[in-house]
C-alpha cells in the first residue's frame, strides 16, 4: 500500500520546488545579463586603451612605447610591426598568432580561455613605412565576471531561502490545518464515546478563514442533530408514559373479561386481548427503560450481587417457556462469584438473553449460563445451540427494533431486547458481544 503523504507535506514540497526553480531561473537571467554587461564593459575598456595609444602615436608624441610598457592604464595594449613582429607592451603567447583585423572587437577562445581582442592600425612616426598594429587584449573569466556575490548567493543564500521557505511554509500550513485535526478528533470522540454533546474546539483568536467557517458550520449541525436526538428521546419517553396507563387498563379489563367469559369463543377473544396487552405492556416497559437510560434518569443501585443467585432466579423464571420447547437450562457459576451491579437491571439483562436462547433455540436444545471472575471484572456467558445468527446480521442485532428476518421472529419479538441488554451493560461500564455460527448456536459474552 502507498504510504499516505499529508497535504501539509505535499503543499510544502510543491512550493519549495517551485521556489527552487524560480530562484534558479532568476539567477540564470541575472547571471547571463551581468555576464553580457561585463563583456560590453571589457570591450569598451580595451577599445578606449587602444584608441588612446593610437592617438598618442599619431600625434607623434615621443615616449609612447615607454608609456605602453610602464603605465598601468595601458597594461592590456601591445604594439607590433606591420608584419606582426612584437615590439612592446603586453606579450601574450596565446594570442600572438591571431591575425590582425582592423577595428573589430571580437571574442576569441584559446585553450579554454576567452579573450576580447581589438586591433587597429596607425601610420606611426614619419619615415616608418607601414606604421604599427596596436592590439588590445583582455581575458574574460566568466566566474570572475559573475562576481563573488553571485557565487555567495548560489552557495549560501539559495539553500537558506529554500530552508526558510520549507520551514515557514510547513509551519503556516500546519497552523492552517489545525482546525482539520480538531474536526477529526471531535468526530472520533463522538463516535468512540457516543457523546453527541462534544463540539469542535475553536480558539477565540482563530482567524476567520474557510476552515474556521467549516468548524462553525459543523458545530451548528451537531447542535441540530443533538436537539433532534433529544427530541426523539423525549418523544419515546412521553409516548411510553402516555401509553402505560391505558394499556394497564386494557390488560386489567381483558383479564376481567377472561374471568367472566362463558363460551369458548368469548374466552378465546378475551385471551387474545390479554396476550396482546401483555405484549404491548412489555414493549412499553422496555421503551421506558431505554428512555430513562438515554436521559440518564435510570435509578442505578450498584451493590455486591451474588451471580449464582441472579442466574438461578433468571433460569427459574424462564423454566416454563423452556419446557414448552423441551430446552434444558444449565447454570455454571462457581460459589461466591460476586459482581458490582444493579441487581434488578442485571437480572433483566440475563433473563433477556436466556429468553432469546429459548426463543431462537432448537426443540430439545440447551441454554448454558456461566459466570466467572476475570481479575476484578466479571464475565457472564449465555450460550445456546439454536439457529444462530447469519454473519451479515451480527453487527446489527444491537440496533433498536432490528430483527434478523420475519420468518424466525414470532409475534412476541420486538427487536428491543438486545438493545436493552446493551444499554444496561453499558450503564454498568461493561461490554457485551455476540458470537454466532449460523445453524449451530449463539454465545453472548458480558463483561462488567
Ligand atoms: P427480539 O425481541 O426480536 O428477540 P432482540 O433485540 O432480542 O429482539 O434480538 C434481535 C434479533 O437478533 C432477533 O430478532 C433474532 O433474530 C436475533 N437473535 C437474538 N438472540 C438470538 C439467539 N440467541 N439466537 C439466534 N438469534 C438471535
Amino acid at each position: 500500500m502507498k504510504k499516505p503523504v499529508s497535504i501539509k507535506t505535499r503543499i510544502t514540497l510543491w512550493y519549495t520546488t517551485l521556489m527552487f526553480v524560480l530562484v534558479l531561473v532568476v539567477l540564470f537571467l541575472i547571471g547571463g545579463l551581468s555576464y553580457q554587461l561585463s563583456i560590453d564593459s571589457v570591450e569598451k575598456d580595451v577599445i578606449l586603451q587602444v584608441t588612446q595609444v593610437k592617438e598618442k602615436l599619431s600625434k607623434r608624441q615621443p615616449g609612447v612605447f615607454e608609456i605602453v610598457e610602464s603605465k598601468e592604464e595601458f597594461k592590456n595594449v601591445s604594439i607590433y610591426e606591420p608584419n606582426g613582429k612584437y615590439i612592446v607592451g603586453q606579450y601574450n603567447y596565446d594570442i600572438v598568432n591571431i591575425p590582425f583585423e582592423e577595428g573589430i572587437p571580437r571574442r576569441e577562445s584559446i585553450d579554454g580561455k576567452d579573450y576580447i581582442i581589438y586591433d587597429t592600425r596607425t601610420p606611426g612616426p614619419p619615415g616608418m613605412r607601414g606604421g604599427f598594429w596596436i592590439r588590445g587584449v583582455e581575458s574574460v573569466n566568466s566566474t570572475m565576471l559573475l562576481g563573488r556575490s553571485a557565487i555567495i548567493i548560489m552557495l549560501i543564500i539559495i539553500p537558506l531561502i529554500l530552508l526558510l521557505t520549507a520551514l515557514g511554509g510547513y509551519y503556516i500550513t500546519k497552523k492552517a490545518f489545525n482546525p482539520v485535526n480538531n474536526i477529526v478528533k471531535t468526530a472520533n470522540d463522538i463516535s468512540a464515546q457516543k457523546d453527541i454533546s462534544k463540539r469542535i474546539g475553536i480558539a477565540p483568536d482563530a482567524k476567520e478563514d474557510e476552515l474556521h467557517h467549516l468548524s462553525v458550520t459543523l458545530n451548528k449541525m451537531l447542535d441540530k442533530i443533538e436537539n433532534l436526538i433529544k427530541q426523539e428521546k423525549q418523544f419515546t419517553s412521553d409516548a411510553s408514559h402516555e401509553l402505560r396507563t391505558p394499556i394497564s387498563v386494557i390488560l386489567a379489563q381483558g383479564e376481567y373479561l377472561l374471568d367472566i367469559a362463558k363460551g369458548e369463543k368469548e374466552k378465546e377473544l378475551a385471551q387474545a386481548i390479554v396476550d396482546k396487552a401483555n405484549q404491548v405492556s412489555k414493549l412499553i416497559s422496555r421503551l421506558l427503560l431505554l428512555a430513562r437510560i438515554d436521559q440518564n434518569r435510570q435509578k442505578f443501585n450498584k451493590e455486591k450481587v451474588d451471580l449464582g443467585v441472579i442466574v438461578d432466579v433468571a433460569i427459574e423464571s424462564m423454566k416454563e417457556s423452556a419446557a414448552q420447547k423441551e430446552i434444558l437450562l444449565f447454570s455454571n457459576v462457581p460459589e461466591g462469584t460476586i459482581a458490582d451491579a444493579d441487581e434488578s437491571l442485571l437480572l433483566s439483562a440475563i433473563t433477556n438473553l436466556i429468553s432469546n436462547g429459548i426463543k431462537y433455540g432448537k426443540e430439545s436444545g440447551r441454554v448454558l449460563v456461566s459466570a466467572s471472575k476475570l481479575g476484578d471484572r466479571t464475565e457472564i456467558i449465555v450460550a445456546d445451540n439454536g439457529m444462530g445468527i447469519p454473519e451479515e446480521h451480527i453487527d446489527k442485532i444491537w440496533t433498536r427494533f432490528y430483527r434478523v428476518d420475519d420468518v424466525r421472529n414470532d409475534e412476541y419479538s420486538s427487536g428491543l431486547g438486545l438493545s436493552m441488554v446493551k444499554s444496561i451493560i453499558e450503564l454498568h461500564g461493561g461490554t457485551v458481544a455476540a458470537k454466532s455460527e449460523f445453524g449451530k448456536g449463539t454465545e453472548f459474552r458480558i463483561v462488567i
